[in-house]
């Protein structure tokens, strides 16, 4: 596997990858990976020639600066697991590399009322700080196909219409979200969990499954009340819980009954022992 910390190195190699005809995958993360992250650049290998993952922490979209110093790093084990996994490109740039000229956001996407719904309302002005760093990633690296995890629906959703604001052609490949046994969702907050709140944490997962086994029976504002009260019972600070479909526009709604397809129940919450927000959906 190569490793480019700059991005001129990054160009070069991918620029005579590109000529010698090689239709390039991209896996763009945070790093701290895990088998979630490895099943989207397994997915990448299946659909591409030549695959490329980022591991960049990008401090843009963190509202929060405690969860930005605390998000873990592993690049050790990173680039072990990314070896293994045959992974042909790894670009690990510094923050000076990406935002030489400073934090401050050059241009604003028009998300719609997409960045002001769920993770957009929780979270201001993280999908600016989603679309300023991948659309730079995706000048880049310009790949042909990006791929992504369903486990951050909306950052899907936002994606998708950064590639129609940016008139990108780049194909969008949504991969399934990958789980613990028990069905926590993977992600790299969950390093974080002492054994404890771990356990705990499977209440997200406890919470959407009870919404998909009983949305055809029971009104949708009851279950949401009872999955919020359990989670606030369980020692979680709830941000929703929410069934939500989306428009073949991509935009959200948010239904009342079981009648609209396709979808979906998400949660957001944070685990009050640990201060560790995590998120999940399930698709109904
Ligand atoms: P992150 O490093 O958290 O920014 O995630 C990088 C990519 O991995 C994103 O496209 C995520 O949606 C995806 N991802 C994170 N967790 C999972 C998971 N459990 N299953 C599948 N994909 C995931």
């Amino acid at each position: 596997m190569y490793l480019f910390k700059r991005k001129e190195e990054l160009e070069r190699h991918l620029t005579t990858a590109r000529h010698a005809g090689k239709r390039i995958g991209f896996v763009p993360t945070m790093g701290a990976l895990h088998r979630g992250h490895i099943s989207l650049i397994n997915a990448a290998k299946e659909n591409s020639d030549l695959v490329v993952c980022s591991i960049f922490v990008n401090p843009t979209q963190f509202n929060d600066p405690k969860d930005f110093e605390k998000y873990p790093v592993t690049i050790d084990q990173d680039v072990l697991q990314l070896t293994e996994a045959g992974c042909d490109v790894l670009f690990l740039p510094s923050v000076q590399e990406m935002y030489p000229d400073g934090l401050t956001a050059k241009m604003q996407y028009d998300f719609g009322t997409l960045e002001t719904v769920l993770e957009g309302a929780a979270r201001p002005g993280h999908f600016q700080g989603v679309g300023q760093i991948v659309h730079q990633l995706l000048n880049l690296v310009q790949p042909d196909k990006l791929f992504m995890g369903q486990k951050d629906l909306q950052q899907c959703l936002i994606i998708n219409r950064l590639l129609k604001i940016i008139d990108s052609h780049v194909e969008l490949v949504i991969c399934p979200t990958q789980r613990e046994n028990d069905g926590l969702a993977m992600s790299s907050r969950n390093m974080r969990l002492n054994t404890t709140e771990r356990v705990n944490a499977l209440r997200l997962y406890q919470a959407l499954s009870y919404i998909k086994h009983h949305y055809k029976k029971e009104g949708f504002k009851e279950m949401k009340e009872k999955a919020i009260n359990e989670l606030k019972t369980s020692g979680f600070e709830v941000d929703y819980v929410e069934l939500i479909s989306i428009l073949e526009d991509g935009s959200v709604i948010f239904p009342e009954t079981a009648a609209t397809t396709p979808l979906y129940a998400v949660v957001a919450a944070k685990e009050v022992g640990s201060g560790v927000r995590l998120i999940d959906n399930i698709m109904l």
